[in-house]
């Protein structure tokens, strides 16, 4: 593992442009689950709140469990060592830019300044008849189902329901990050999630060196990875940051 981790320090001491890309298992340690699997969210909660056609029949109840489960529960997560180191990389001047399948807006608390949200965002939300956007701050969540003020539409969180489309200028921004990106760092995703798992075979084409870390051996970078790091996100990212700041002294 020390030889990966050194390996893995150089590589990014040596880029020119490091991009990282994180999935569910990088706010494990922060205390949110992944959505499935033992312990999942899915086994918890009932999924169809995010299948549009639910959502849009039983709007109260729909409502009920996203505001517990992405506004209350969620909101009360702080980023873990993984999302701050991340932050540090940037403070650094490695880290150009964060791409993320999370909705949970740790990136950002833990101070990354440019985060591009494949899925979308829990911190804004759209009306779904007339389209007005409104910030979580400004929301009246004391009563279900949240509509808008200009029409009366149904509101929905600024994240992606299941079959719907990835926001056009993320998707653009993350394929751009894909072919500019000369090491991609990838940290707690599946890659189960299209097109989501892209996004590291692409880099690959271009050449990117890639680094994974996750808990599980059965990654999907296999065969695409240069440098597989297995644990715990923040632990892992914890003693790359230290041998990073060992190696520049
Ligand atoms: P996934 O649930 O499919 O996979 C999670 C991955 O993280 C697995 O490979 C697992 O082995 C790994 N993992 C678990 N704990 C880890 C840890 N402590 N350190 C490192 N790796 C760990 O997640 P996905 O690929 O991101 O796809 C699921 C979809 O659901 C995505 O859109 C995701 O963003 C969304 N989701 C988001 C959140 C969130 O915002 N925090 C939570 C659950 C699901």
């Amino acid at each position: 593992m020390d030889k990966y981790i050194q390996d893995a320090a150089h590589k990014i001491i040596g880029s020119t442009h490091l991009t990282a890309f994180t999935g569910a298992g990088i706010s494990v340690e922060s205390g949110i689950p992944p959505f499935r699997g033992e312990g999942g969210l899915w086994t918890k909660y009932d999924p169809s709140v995010l299948d549009l056609d639910h959502f849009h029949r039983f709007p109260k109840q729909a409502w009920e469990v996203i505001h517990t489960l992405f506004y209350e529960f969620f909101g009360q997560c702080e980023p873990n060592q993984a999302h701050i180191g991340l932050a540090e990389l940037e403070k650094m001047g490695y880290l150009k830019t964060v791409i993320t399948q999370n909705i949970d807006n740790l990136h950002q608390e833990a101070g990354n300044t440019d985060v591009v949200e494949f899925h979308g965002t829990a911190q804004t939300l759209v009306c779904t008849n007339c389209g007005k956007k409104y910030r979580r701050s400004e929301m009246d969540f004391s009563s279900f189902p949240v509509v808008c003020t200009a029409c009366d539409g149904l509101i929905k969180p600024n994240f992606i329901f299941f079959g719907e489309g990835i926001p056009p200028l993320a998707y653009s921004r993350s394929m751009q990050e894909a072919e500019n990106a000369d090491v991609l760092l990838i940290i707690g995703t599946s890659g189960e999630v299209m097109p989501a798992s892209m996004i590291p075979r692409l880099a690959k084409q271009n050449g990117t060196t890639i680094i994974e870390i996750n808990t599980d051996d059965n990654i999907y970078a296999h065969g695409s990875n240069d440098i597989f790091l297995k644990g715990k996100a923040g632990y892992i990212m914890d003693i790359i940051i230290q041998e990073i700041k060992r190696l520049l002294q």
